[in-house]
């Protein structure tokens, strides 16, 4: 059998990268990592770890079954949730929220003019009563869903070779026995 002592778990990771997900430096998810958190967002960006898997359009997402969700509240940045929503696999999101029997989401990825709702400051009285905004339910509902959310035991099963990876304390195992690698 062919071990090597120097490959860490991160490096088994098959990390799903949409065209545009390159260059994103994604700040919440490093969090989301030290604090042992499988965030719903992040199964955006994961596939199934065997090379036969993965140029198969079936591997993506993976489909978690008996997973034990946990909800951490965290602060809304309207600035990352405004700039992550277009790199989302949204067809793939929906499948993982009706699957997880979370709320459902829009049909389509909100617009930038759906985050926001515009409210009056009561600067006036400094001459600016500008119009600031502030997140707006759906904003909030997409926060709590894909950033507050994680799975925190469970399986992950890959919808082309029906290999179940293991989350337990919300670290997915994505070791592979010899003979699956
Ligand atoms: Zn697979």
């Amino acid at each position: 059998m062919k071990r090597n002592p120097q490959t860490t778990q991160q490096q088994l990771f098959q990390i799903h990268v949409h065209p545009t997900t390159e260059d994103i430096s994604i700040p919440y998810l490093r969090k989301a990592r030290e604090r042992k958190e499988m965030k719903i967002l992040t199964l955006n960006f994961l596939t199934c770890a065997r090379k036969t898997c993965k140029s198969n359009a079936a591997a993506f997402p993976l489909h978690p079954k008996d997973a034990e969700l946990e909800q951490v509240e965290t602060e809304l940045n309207p600035l990352f949730l405004r700039n992550i929503l277009p790199r989302l696999d949204w067809e793939a999101m929906k499948t993982l929220t009706n699957e997880l029997g979370l709320p459902n989401l829009p049909a389509e990825i909100p617009s930038e003019d759906e985050l926001a709702t515009p409210t009056p400051t009561a600067t006036v009285s400094e001459g600016e009563g500008g119009i600031e905004s502030e997140p707006s339910r759906t904003a909030k509902d997409l926060h709590t869903l894909l950033m507050e959310t994680s799975i925190q035991s469970g399986l992950l099963v890959c919808g082309n070779c029906g290999h179940e990876y293991a989350v337990k304390e919300g670290i997915a195992n994505f070791l592979l026995p010899s003979h699956l690698v």
